[in-house]
């Protein structure tokens, strides 16, 4: 391998998870959700492959990302799902990409932008139906529903959307989905009886995609299932591949004598005399530093644990007798397929969730597409 750390990333698997969610989606459209950097994967590359798979719109976090895709020559309809106030919206109406509102302020702030750019925003209403995050609360959402009705006749905005975002979707059974479900019906409704039609209702995300079907309506808006990852550990994989492997270099090998401590803090000591191996990626790539003495890795076909504390830039396992070559490679997390640990098990031995794991690679680590780029 040519670089010391590279995350290799199965535009192929990509497709494939794409094409799964819109199987299941059962005649909704597919959103991808290509926020921060696709989960870690690449921004361009992953909202290209998922178009490909059959995506038709893409969702971003921030206007700066939906201005990325724009400048890549993506076309797709692009939603800035998040909601935030000091964002540069006469550039992302002009771009013509799809603005969050949940507030009657928020409106009045785009429909200006929009009059500067010299074209209708569009724009999504977002009701919190009990996240109690972004969106307008059941009590604010008349005031945000004629606020836009208003922007809409005046011709500076166009109501394109009406979502939410789930609480518990990957709790399947949890009492707040049959809330939220309910909670988002009246808010349709008294948007429709208020005369707003608009192209796209949805709140799905990955768990209700592949496990509510009432909550698909026209749209839904994976991300996590779209890299492969599992939105709901304990119900298994869906026949989602995963499409990051993150692998390093194997620098050196040595032998120590027993009684070595190991890195710093010297809270690993080696028992034995041992061959430790030294690989190439550490915290500032995005290998958990919490993951000391504590993750597995793959070093010449076999798992071996990290040994103590991953550093910035490197980390040491403990190789026993096993003696791999300098300059190996070392695959820390991928789909499985040659022993390696899943991000999901890394997730789990950490106490966190897969989205973490892969959203965290840093940016100093090469995203490699192995089959090529995508094509459009
Ligand atoms: C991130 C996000 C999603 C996707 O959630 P997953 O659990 O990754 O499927 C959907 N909708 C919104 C608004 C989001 O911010």
């Amino acid at each position: 391998m040519r670089e010391p750390v590279q995350a290799r990333v199965d535009l192929d698997a990509v497709r494939a998870n794409v094409a799964l969610l819109r199987d299941r989606a059962a005649g909704a459209e597919v959103m991808a959700m290509v926020k921060a950097e696709g989960y870690g994967h690449g921004l361009v590359e992953t909202a290209r492959a998922a178009l490909d798979g059959g995506a038709a719109w893409l969702g971003v976090a921030r206007v700066a990302e939906a201005l990325r895709l724009r400048a890549a020559g993506v076309t797709a309809p692009v939603l800035v799902a998040v909601a935030t106030q000091g964002e540069p919206y006469e550039e992302a109406v002009a771009a013509g990409v799809d603005l969050t509102v949940g507030s009657a302020g928020l409106v009045a702030r785009i429909a200006a932008a929009a009059e500067r750019a010299g074209r209708p925003a569009r724009v999504h209403l977002k009701a919190d139906t009990g996240l109690s995050r972004g969106g307008a609360t059941m009590a604010d959402w008349p005031s945000v529903v004629d606020a836009a009705g208003a922007a809409q006749a005046s011709g500076r905005i166009e109501v394109v959307g009406l979502m939410s975002h789930f609480a518990c979707a990957d709790e399947p059974g949890h009492p707040s989905i049959a809330g939220q479900l309910a909670a988002f019906r009246e808010a349709v409704e008294h948007a429709e009886k208020a005369g707003l039609r608009p192209q796209v209702r949805h709140l799905a995300n990955s768990a209700a995609t592949l496990t509510l079907p009432e909550a698909r309506y026209d749209m839904v808006r994976p991300g996590i299932a779209i890299y492969g990852l599992t939105p709901i550990p304990q119900q298994g994989t869906f026949g989602l591949r995963p499409a990051m492997t993150l692998a390093a270099e194997l620098a050196a090998v040595k032998r120590v004598p027993a009684g070595s401590g190991v890195s710093y803090g010297h809270t690993y000591v080696t028992a034995r005399e041992t061959t430790l191996g030294l690989v190439a990626a550490g915290y500032g790539d995005g290998v958990p530093r919490h993951g000391s003495s504590l993750l597995e890795v793959l070093v010449g076909g076999r798992r071996h644990r990290i040994a103590g504390r991953v550093c910035m830039d490197q980390f040491v396992v403990d190789l026993g007798d096993d003696a791999p070559s300098a300059g190996d490679e070392v695959l820390l997390f991928g789909p499985g397929d040659h022993g390696e640990p899943t991000a999901q098990e890394w997730a789990d031995a950490l106490g966190t969730i897969s989205y973490e794991i892969v959203t965290r690679i840093g940016t100093r680590v090469p995203r490699v597409y192995p089959g090529g780029p995508a094509g459009r």
